[in-house]
């Protein structure tokens, strides 16, 4: 690791937290309400290794095969690692035995590969089930409507958990337009959760618009690019 990108690393992951540290007073969230997940796709081990020593210890990953060499290489730190890409019927068993978390749940038949293979040892991997709010067909996830039955076929799953929701709305520009997903997956959640199955995550922001997710009650913001620098030449998924 050069120690250049070590110190941008510490650098950018001090300013995401006080970008996090003033939503959450801006807009009357508990301070340490909102937790940061370091999303390092595309980025090697060595920028992992920078963010944990500047304190970070939970990691996205959305390409399999690339999370486990980064697994492989860092075995050594305690880390924990969260599933934030498509998930396909072919990874689920990589995803089972190597992840603490899977952000995009929304299939019936991940959910329940994901929690057959998942080693008993490892405890149920936590899911948040990904919901399309903004009715691209390019982008994954269940349409609101369909998101309570799916949970109820989730919670007779053993070996998965379902945590909450997560969107990845359409990029916007301004404030209010990218509140607007943000505030419809708060809603649903309200309407959803109840005291058997509280659903206490809201997965939602990123980079440019952690603040607008911050407003409508996101309990964990995952973000790439303000930490580790631009991903040259990949899209978002
Ligand atoms: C890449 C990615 C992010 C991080 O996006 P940035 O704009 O780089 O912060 C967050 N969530 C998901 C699902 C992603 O694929």
């Amino acid at each position: 690791m050069t120690a250049n990108l070590a110190l941008t690393i510490a650098d950018n992951l001090a300013r995401v937290r006080e970008r996090i540290a003033a939503a959450e007073a801006r807009y009357g969230r508990p301070p340490g309400s909102v937790a940061l997940l370091a999303v390092s796709k595309v980025h090697g081990a060595d920028s992992v290794a920078a963010a944990h020593a500047a304190g970070q210890a939970a990691f996205g990953e959305s390409y399999v095969q690339e999370a486990l060499d980064k697994q492989a290489a860092l075995a050594h730190l305690p880390l924990t690692w969260h599933f934030i890409g498509r998930v396909q019927t072919n990874k689920t068993r990589d995803i089972a035995g190597h992840f603490a978390w899977v952000h995009g749940l929304c299939e019936l038949k991940h959910a329940r590969r994901l929690g057959a293979q998942r080693p008993a040892a490892l405890g149920p991997l936590a899911c948040c089930v990904q919901v399309n709010l903004s009715g691209e067909a390019s982008k994954g996830g269940l349409a609101p409507e369909a998101v309570a039955d799916f949970i109820a076929a989730c919670r007779g799953i053993d070996g998965i958990g379902v945590q909450g929701l997560m969107t990845l709305p359409a990029p916007a520009d301004d404030l209010a337009a990218q509140r607007r997903p943000f505030a419809a997956l708060r809603a649903l959640r309200e309407r959803l959760a109840t005291p058997a199955l509280p659903l206490p995550t809201l997965s939602m922001g990123m980079t440019d618009d952690l603040e607008a997710a911050i407003a409508e009650g996101a309990t964990m913001v995952r973000v790439g690019t303000a930490i580790f620098g631009a991903r040259v030449g990949t899209a978002h998924r």
